[in-house]
């Protein structure tokens, strides 16, 4: 049982302004694993005036990027040291599968601080330019106090996202983790008094979505980071417009695979394991849509259901579970909800269906949908769980016009023997990435979204730009 009954504000430990505290239950037992104070908009507001403090008057912006990154490095090498951890404490609290969670809720997490605490050497912090009338010096400057809010379902690997730029371009930072997976932001805050980061530059404050909104609309607030649904997307980048604020939105997907004539069905099949329904199909990026050429249809079914049948569910702390809970009951009601929603629309279960896997705990048995069109709501929306619907197309301009009908436009990929050939599908898929015989979100690499799946990047140089200012300064040639 871990409890912690104050908040990470200001450098140290504060008591919470409310009496509200936040449960965790594991999703595997059902039972109370940790307790944490709500956070109030009392609480929010302390903690925007403590990054504000450190903005303004602190050490933290004044810095040059080289001392910022040598105390991030510290940060990094002890995350390193401790990641294990860290991956079992996310697995306890929402039920990736420990196999998946030591990569992608840890060890990736702990890459992505790696990453932006090197680039602080080799980025452009400054160059002049040569203007009409004289020389120009053009800069980067941190945006300010940042908001980072978060999802439960890969809650280091984005609040990471947002944190380590962030950092290194010396903003200061106000993260609000979900309420389902609080702990691990106590953990990431013990090894950041550790690693001697000064005071208010991250505070923290786990609590709900109205509390959540209060952050978004707060005044000292420059910067909002947001990933999330598209549905609190939408208000959140409402608010930002309304102020002017700057705001970087990671949104829902429903993407696709695209399974061409020449693949290789063994390796193609193996890697929907990671693509499709990783983190028991609870990820943005992940290739729900599973499209096949009809030449083939039979064939890719029959291999899926083999494969997704086949899957170990059970216990998420066990290494050998593929497939674990889903994070809360209501999430298994969605998404059993959904497996109802696909048989009254015509779909085929060709694997899984309603009866739960374990009689304790919020298991769905993964599921493949057989005959689907692309116009069933099984097929639009994000079920966010273990369910696959496969969709046979006709030729490969039908296969590009299918995964581009989608409100979406987060991630994909295409299968083939001809990587080359390949590219070229993957260039006409309108999302912010697209795999070929893979999957992968790299460290150096923008990730983002098309249409409804947000605005801005984060990772690479251009997730750093979204926090920096850049400012011009002109000045008469000398004679
Ligand atoms: P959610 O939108 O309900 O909540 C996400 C976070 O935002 C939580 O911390 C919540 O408390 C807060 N929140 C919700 N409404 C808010 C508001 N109006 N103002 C301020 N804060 C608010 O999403 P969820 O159910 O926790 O997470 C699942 C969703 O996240 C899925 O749609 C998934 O696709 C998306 N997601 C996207 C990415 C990406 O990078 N594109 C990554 C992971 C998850």
């Amino acid at each position: 049982m871990r409890e912690h009954d104050r908040f990470f504000i200001g450098g140290g430990w504060a008591a919470p302004a409310g009496t509200g505290t936040i449960e965790v239950i594991s999703p595997h037992t059902e039972e109370v694993i940790g307790r944490v104070p709500e956070g109030t908009e009392a609480d929010i507001d302390a903690a925007v005036a403590a990054a504000r403090r450190a903005f303004d008057e602190g050490p933290w912006p004044r810095m040059t990027p080289a001392e910022r990154a040598e105390i991030l490095g510290r940060l990094s090498a002890i995350y390193a040291e401790r990641q294990q951890e860290m991956a079992e404490l996310v697995t306890a609290e929402m039920g990736s599968p420990l196999g998946f969670s030591i990569f992608g809720q840890s060890a990736i997490p702990q890459m992505v601080l790696q990453y932006y605490t090197d680039l602080a050497a080799s980025y452009t912090w400054e160059d002049e330019r040569q203007g009409m009338l004289g020389p120009v010096t053009v800069t980067r400057e941190p945006i300010g106090v940042v908001g980072a809010i978060v999802p439960w379902n890969v809650p280091q690997f984005t609040l990471m996202l947002k944190l380590a730029p962030a950092l290194v371009a010396g903003c200061t930072v106000v993260a609000k983790p979900s309420p389902e997976t609080p702990l691990d932001t106590y953990l990431l805050a013990e090894w950041m008094l550790e690693a001697g980061l000064p005071d208010g530059v991250v505070n923290i404050v786990p609590a709900g979505r109205e509390v959540g909104a209060h952050l978004v609309a707060h005044p000292d607030v420059d910067k909002v980071s947001f990933t999330g649904s598209t549905a609190a997307g939408r208000k959140i980048g409402a608010v930002c417009g309304e102020q002017l604020k700057r705001v970087t939105l990671e949104l829902g997907g429903k993407s696709a695979a695209i399974v061409l004539e020449d693949a290789d069905l063994a390796s193609t099949i193996e890697g929907f394991k990671l693509a499709s329904l990783m983190n028991n199909g609870q990820a943005c990026a992940a290739q729900t849509r599973i499209l096949a050429p009809r030449s083939r249809y039979d064939e890719v079914a029959d291999a899926l259901a083999a494969m997704v049948g086949g899957l170990t569910v059970g216990d998420p702390s066990d290494f050998g579970s593929e497939i674990g809970p889903l994070v809360a009951r209501r999430q298994q009601e969605r998404v059993e909800g959904y497996i109802r929603l696909g048989q009254d629309e015509g779909a085929k279960i060709i694997t899984g269906g309603l009866d739960r896997p374990h009689d304790r705990g919020w298991y769905v048995a993964p599921t493949v949908f057989g005959d689907v069109r692309n116009d069933m709501r099984i097929a639009r929306e994000e079920i966010f769980g273990p369910v696959l619907a496969l969709i046979p197309y006709e030729d490969e301009d039908d296969a590009v016009r299918i995964a581009n009908d989608s409100e979406y436009g987060l991630g994909g990929s295409v299968w083939t023997a001809d990587p080359d050939h390949g590219v070229e599908v993957a260039r006409r898929i309108r999302t912010g990435s697209c795999g070929v015989n893979m999957y992968v979100i790299d460290p150096n690499t923008p990730f983002g979204g098309y249409k409804n799946s947000g605005m801005g990047r984060e990772l690479g140089p251009e997730g750093l730009a979204a926090y920096l200012e850049h400012k011009s300064i002109p000045r008469p040639a000398s004679a």
